[in-house]
């Protein structure tokens, strides 16, 4: 999967930096652009602002969620049971609009030798959603990267997002989920350890 490889490895962006400075200029122009005085009191700060924002929504380009989940726990006596992140949110942005994401995402996986502090799986939720998305490949990647690291029994992601470009563009259905699941060895494979799952997941009652 070509797409998740060049997307783990942060921005390749042919290797030339961009300053912040730069930065704002690009956004004054983007005011002008739209029909604004950049100048006047109210938008002068405006530029800077939005950089800090914008450090702010993508500071996952600078973070390994690799090396966030191999700080593992080597020994689990045998433990083979279901352990699950439920329902942690995350704002995230589509990669078409820049638009917000808001969803919430849940984490499931049967540990094989290797369990991790639930914490850092909900770190690798907040690294993945601060980069531009969609919510198929930001699914995937969580998965993919819990099976490479703890090379669990299975991996199960499902995440339910609203998208503010759907919201405020174009369709306007308001209140209209996206849900997108990845399911890995033993969640792909048996119905019934699936189903556990997402019973967990549709009974959740923080919706
Ligand atoms: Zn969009």
């Amino acid at each position: 999967m070509a797409l998740r490889e060049e997307n783990l490895e942060g921005p390749s962006g042919g290797g030339k930096t961009v300053t912040d400075a730069e930065a704002e200029d690009a956004f004054r122009t983007i005011l002008k652009w739209i029909g604004e005085d950049a100048n006047r009191d109210g938008l002068i700060e405006t530029p800077k602002r939005l950089v800090r924002a914008y450090r702010e929504y993508f500071a996952g380009y600078d973070e390994d969620p690799h090396e966030v989940l191999s700080k593992t726990f080597s020994e689990v006596d045998g433990y083979d049971e279901m352990i699950v992140l439920r329902g942690v949110t995350f704002e995230s942005h589509c990669e078409h609009h820049i638009a917000p994401i808001i969803g919430r995402a849940w984490v499931g996986y049967i540990p094989d030798k290797r369990v991790v502090g639930i914490s850092k799986l909900a770190r690798v939720v907040e690294i993945f959603s601060k980069r531009l998305q969609i919510q198929e490949r930001l699914t995937a990647q969580i998965a993919n990267a819990v099976e490479e690291v703890l090379k669990p029994c299975g991996v199960a992601v499902v995440v339910k997002a609203a998208h503010h470009c759907m919201i405020d563009r174009g369709v306007r259905k308001r209140g209209a989920d996206l849900v997108t699941s990845r399911m890995l060895g033993v969640f792909r494979d048996q119905a019934q350890t699936r189903a556990e799952f997402l019973t967990l997941v549709n009974s959740d009652s923080h919706e």
